[in-house]
């Protein structure tokens, strides 16, 4: 996807504050953090949103499970943390590269809105 965001993140066209990096997804601190740990978790290939995972690409979003929780053990987030993947307009969805923010570092709200 030529003109989005997050896939010039991951091609290192725009650079990024990076945390954890495989082969196949890249995690880096959130430009706009809402609580003292906030990262975002990118596959490097384009997905639209969590809408948007099949059979046949659920291993992308899988690999991105995996990196949730390696960066958990390393970030040593023992008090828990928060997944969030907005997928869509009503969610709030700004950039249209499936990602998972990671909130953590600070009890965190009930609320989901
Ligand atoms: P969402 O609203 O779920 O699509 O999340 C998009 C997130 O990307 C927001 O939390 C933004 O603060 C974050 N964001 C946008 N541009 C950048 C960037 N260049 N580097 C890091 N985070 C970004
Ligand atoms: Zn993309």
């Amino acid at each position: 996807m030529s003109d989005c965001l997050f896939c010039k993140i991951a091609a290192g066209e725009i650079p990024s504050d990076k945390v954890y990096e495989n082969d196949d997804v890249l995690a880096f601190n959130d430009i706009n953090p809402q609580a003292p740990v906030h990262i975002l978790v990118i596959p490097k290939t384009h997905i639209d949103s969590v809408g948007e995972v099949t059979p046949e690409n659920s291993h992308i979003a899988a690999r991105c499970l995996e990196a949730v929780a390696e960066i958990a053990r390393e970030k040593d987030l023992k008090n828990g943390f928060r997944l969030i993947s907005n997928c869509g307009e009503d969610a709030g969805q700004t950039v249209k590269h499936m990602h998972f923010h990671i909130l953590a570092g600070i009890p965190l709200d009930e609320k989901v809105k």
